[in-house]
Formats: C-alpha cells, sequence, structure tokens
C-alpha cells in the first residue's frame, strides 16, 4: 500500500471521508498527537487499527467527534459536572468516559461498558471530523509502545505502506496526549494526566480524583499499564536532585565513545552547557511540546538518551513526568 501524505484541503478531506466510508484508516493531525483514525461503528475498521500499531486488544480506543456531532446516540448518564467541563474546556485536549449506549463497535472499548469521548480543537481535526460527520475511534498514530508522532513525518516512519493517507496539519502545538476523565461517578477521575490539570478540573466540577492503582487492582485505564512512548534506543532517567550524576553519567559514557544525549529543560541545560543536548524548552507548555519530538530525535542520534525530570511536577508537569518516566521503562 502505498502511503500518501497531503496538506487538508477539499480534495484531500474528501478523500479521507472516501477512505474512512469505506472501512480504511486516516492519519490525522490533533492540538495533542496525530491520530489514527477509523469509522468508530465498523467493527473490521476499528480491529484493523489494533493490527496496524500492534496495539493490544485490551487497549481502549478513544471517540473523536466534530463539535456540533450529538453524543447523546452513543453514550448516556452525563452527569452535571461533565457538562460544565465541556462548556469550559472542549474543545480541546479532554477525553470524558462515559457509559456506553453499546452503538460504536465493541472492538473501540475492548468490552468496557463505558466509551471515551473526545472533542479536538485543532481546525483541521475538526474539518476532517466534520466532513465524515461520524464517530472516529483513533489512538496515536505510532507502532505501539514507539513514541507518539507530532509530525506527519513521524506518522510515516511507524506507518508507512501500512495505511493510505496522513493529513498534514504541521506540528502538534499540545505535544502530550489529551487528559482521559472519568465521568462515570459522582466526581471526576484522571485516569491519565494531561494538558487539562486536575487543578482545571476541579475549578469547574469542584472536585477531581486522580486514579492511583494500588497493587493487585484492576487498572481502570487498561493502557496505563504497557510500556509507552519508547524511544529505539537506551534511556535514563534521573530526578532534579540529582541533575549532577545525570550530567556525570552523560561525561563517563561520551568519554566510553558512547553518544550519550542529555535531555533537559532550559534551566538544567544552562547548568551543564553539554554539547550533546535534547533541549525540551523553559515553561511547562514548552516541554509538553516538545518531549516526543526530542525523543524522535535522540533515538536517531543517541545510543543513550540521558533524561533529567524538570524541578516542577505539577500541573502540566504531572503528565510529561507520566511520559517521561514510561518512556525511560517505567
Ligand atoms: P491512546 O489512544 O494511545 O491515546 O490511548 C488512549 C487512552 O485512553 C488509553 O490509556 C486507554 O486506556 C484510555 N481509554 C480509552 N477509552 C477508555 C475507557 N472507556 N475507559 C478507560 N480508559 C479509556
Ligand atoms: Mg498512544
Amino acid at each position: 500500500m502505498q502511503t500518501q501524505i497531503l496538506e487538508p484541503d477539499g480534495g484531500s478531506l474528501a478523500l479521507a471521508a472516501k477512505i474512512i466510508k469505506s472501512g480504511g484508516l486516516v492519519a490525522f493531525p490533533t492540538e495533542t498527537v496525530y491520530g489514527l483514525g477509523a469509522n468508530a461503528f465498523d467493527g473490521d475498521a476499528v480491529h484493523s487499527i489494533y493490527e496496524v500499531k500492534g496495539r493490544p486488544q485490551d487497549n481502549p480506543l478513544i471517540v473523536h467527534v466534530h463539535k456540533d456531532y450529538d453524543i447523546s446516540g452513543i453514550v448516556c448518564d452525563i452527569p452535571e459536572y461533565a457538562k460544565k467541563l465541556a462548556e469550559k474546556y472542549l474543545p480541546g485536549p479532554l477525553t470524558m468516559v462515559f457509559r456506553s449506549k453499546g452503538a460504536v463497535s465493541p472492538a473501540v472499548s475492548c468490552g468496557l461498558d463505558t466509551v471515551g469521548i473526545r472533542v479536538p480543537s485543532h481546525p483541521q481535526a475538526q474539518a476532517f471530523l466534520r466532513c465524515v460527520d461520524l464517530p472516529i475511534a483513533a489512538p496515536s498514530a505510532n507502532v505501539s509502545k514507539h513514541v507518539s508522532p507530532v509530525t506527519a513525518r513521524h506518522v510515516y516512519a511507524d506507518l508507512n505502506g501500512r495505511i493510505p493517507l496522513i493529513l498534514d496539519g504541521g506540528k502538534c502545538a499540545g505535544g502530550i496526549e489529551s487528559t482521559v476523565l472519568d465521568c462515570t461517578g459522582a466526581v471526576p477521575c484522571i485516569l491519565r494526566s494531561g494538558l487539562v490539570t486536575r487543578e482545571m478540573i476541579a475549578e469547574v466540577a469542584g472536585d477531581c480524583g486522580v486514579f492511583v492503582p494500588r497493587p493487585g487492582e484492576k487498572v481502570r485505564s487498561p493502557g496505563m499499564k504497557y510500556k509507552h512512548y519508547s524511544p529505539d534506543c537506551r534511556t535514563m532517567l534521573f530526578t532534579y536532585a540529582d541533575r549532577a550524576a545525570a550530567y556525570g553519567e552523560y561525561e563517563r559514557l561520551n568519554g566510553e565513545g558512547q553518544r550519550a544525549y542529555l535531555m533537559c529543560d532550559d534551566a538544567v541545560a544552562a547548568e551543564f552547557l553539554p554539547d550533546n543536548l535534547l533541549a525540551l524548552g523553559k515553561t511547562p507548555e514548552q516541554i509538553a511540546a516538545n518531549l516526543y519530538d526530542k525523543l524522535r530525535e535522540g533515538e536517531r542520534k543517541a545510543d543513550v538518551i540521558i533524561a533529567v525530570a524538570p524541578e516542577r511536577q505539577d500541573g502540566v508537569m504531572a503528565g510529561v513526568m507520566n511520559r517521561l518516566t514510561k518512556a525511560c521503562g517505567g
């Protein structure tokens, strides 16, 4: 199969809709990362997402809709706090999990009785979803467990020859995947952290939990149990407090002739001034936006990526730390 990369316009969006309606897959940009979309009503199309990505069959997919799509045919029991959150943060990088009405293919939710709904804010994602006018099941458009894609080139590197079309919307501004929020209980609960933070949710909903699995407890967001976001090279992660040790390791390995790269924010980079630097930027938003691009740059250039955690770990940085920890093997 030949993979085309096209900028979204009338012609390419019509082609994308045709592919989706005939059961095919289309990669499309969002404000977080690139998604790999299929018609959520079409079980065979949804199954092919798992095949193309090599994704475990028990890791459910998020359903993407345009902002005027009526989700009452797909989900039920939408609590008041979720309506308020939707009012404030949608379209945007927030996925809300509700009870499913069973209308979308069971392959979307992997047997759970819930389904995650997301309304992306990226204008070209909206244009694509509006053109198709169907709920689109979409995980990130990478090979399973690899670093998520934030450019069309990243998608191409992973899925060339396996999908017919990538809509090229440039670099994703957000950089880490959406916040996944369980909205089936009396209080919302974060299953995966992201750019819509716990603080932002609590401000609107009054309260917000964060799911932390206890040993032996069933994982409520199955995707969270897997190794994830990993570059194809060795990785090490040091805490901010241990940054001098990280730099020591960087020097030692380079002295041995290994290509070690230091991945850190601008503050840590300024302390050590390494030649081999994967600079994440200054603000939490910049760090989130650069993380996957820098992990992919690292796997191209480095034998070992030595990452240093940023000093702050609240707000958006909670989501960054979650990804960074998994990328470095948990
Ligand atoms: P990805 O598509 O790779 O961004 O991953 C989607 C994430 O959303 C995974 O962590 C899934 O486990 C989670 N997810 C999707 N649907 C549900 C659901 N119905 N209940 C709980 N978690 C979900
Ligand atoms: Mg993913």
